[in-house]
């Protein structure tokens, strides 16, 4: 029986992070699938689209100039320079889903995760680590959608972006996507039920002995 108790639950903000070509979107994408109990925060980007991607479901695609002004009128929580182009996670995306109890995805780099940090101490942090970095570069090549300069580009940005890994609560390592699917849903249930987001636990438990 579901009782009330598991309902009165402030949302919580579970970061994904990991080199491009790691996974990450993949897992994402299935995650959010799986689970109707968290929805994804759109970032707002200035680089442009790539195809397939929609404004609105992948990014919110703006110009230079609209993302200044963004950033001017405090619509971001968090935003940084990634691959020479501006990513941001806006307030509107977030604030929202977690007053009323629901759990935010977001797909950031190590920059906007240490910023999130500071505004929320209580964020869930997972980094995903490919097999190998050779691996790394085979998926980056299988999409297909970059060039040989951006792949380059890429690869260098990922030991960077790996070098950031022990600033995370959990660490996995994408060998299956199924499997790390698995462990990134086991993570996310287990955070849900903390005591310290439990908003209704200490009346419950008082109705239970007084
Ligand atoms: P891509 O261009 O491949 O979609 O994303 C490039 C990188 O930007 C990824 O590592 C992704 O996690 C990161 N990213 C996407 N949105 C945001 C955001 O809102 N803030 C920050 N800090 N990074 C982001």
């Amino acid at each position: 029986m579901a009782t009330s108790i598991e309902l009165k639950r402030r949302g919580l903000l579970f970061v994904l992070s990991s080199p491009s070509g790691a996974g990450k979107s993949t897992i994402a994408r299935m995650l959010l699938a799986a689970d109707d109990g968290i929805s994804l925060s759109v970032s707002a980007t200035t680089r442009p689209p790539r195809e397939g991607e929609v404004s609105g479901r992948d990014y919110h695609f703006v110009s230079d100039d609209e993302f200044e002004r963004m950033v001017q009128t405090g619509a971001f929580l968090e935003w940084a320079h990634v691959f020479g182009r501006r990513y941001g996670t806006l307030q509107s995306e977030v604030t929202q889903s977690i007053e009323n109890g629901c759990d935010v995805l977001l797909d950031i780099d190590w920059q906007g995760t240490q910023q999130l940090k500071q505004v929320d101490p209580d964020i869930v942090r997972v980094f995903i680590l490919p097999p190998s970095m050779a691996e790394l570069e085979r998926r980056l090549r299988a999409r297909g959608t970059d060039s040989e300069e951006v792949i380059a580009g890429r690869m260098e940005r990922a030991a960077a972006e790996i070098s950031h890994w022990a600033e995370y609560d959990y660490v996995l390592v994408n060998e299956d996507a199924g499997d790390c699917l698995d462990k990134v849903h086991s993570i996310l249930k287990a955070e849900r039920l903390k005591r310290a987001r439990r908003v209704g636990l200490t009346d419950f438990v008082r109705s239970l002995i007084g």
